[in-house]
């Protein structure tokens, strides 16, 4: 029962964690990632979809020295709150960086990379995480 019920949400949650769509309010223009049926600033529920840049810079970060179950593999692992160009602030992993090289104000950008693998079925689940630009 649980099970294609889990698959059901994590698809229905694909393209926001994928292509980082927010939504913005109509009113009061207000950006929100994760989208948001209801604006929490005016209470407006015209909301639309809008594609975010994926950019963005830190604002503090802790290294995470004992991750939860499943993330084992990724331990030790940054985690950072990041300031998106279009305002709103998301809590994800850093990654392809040095920890001692993070710093305040830090520019940073979106990449989708693999999160957690459930070894009984092999379903692996990608989400976002953040990196330094690659230099040109
Ligand atoms: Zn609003």
């Amino acid at each position: 029962m649980g099970r294609p019920m889990q698959v059901a949400r994590y698809w229905r949650h694909f393209k926001e964690k994928y292509r980082m769509v927010g939504t913005k309010c109509k009113e009061c223009g207000e950006i929100y990632f994760p989208p948001r049926q209801v604006c929490p600033k005016c209470g407006s529920r015209e909301m639309e979809d809008v594609q975010l840049s994926g950019k963005g810079k830190v604002l503090s970060w802790t290294i995470v020295r004992n991750p939860p179950s499943g993330f084992e593999y990724f331990k030790p692992y940054p985690l950072a709150l990041i300031e998106l160009e279009e305002g709103p602030i998301v809590l994800a992993q850093l990654t392809d960086v040095d920890e001692n090289q993070i710093d305040f104000g830090m520019e940073v950008e979106m990449v989708t990379r693999k999160i957690r693998e459930f070894e009984e079925d092999g379903l692996i689940l990608y989400g976002y995480k953040f990196r330094p630009p690659i230099k040109p």
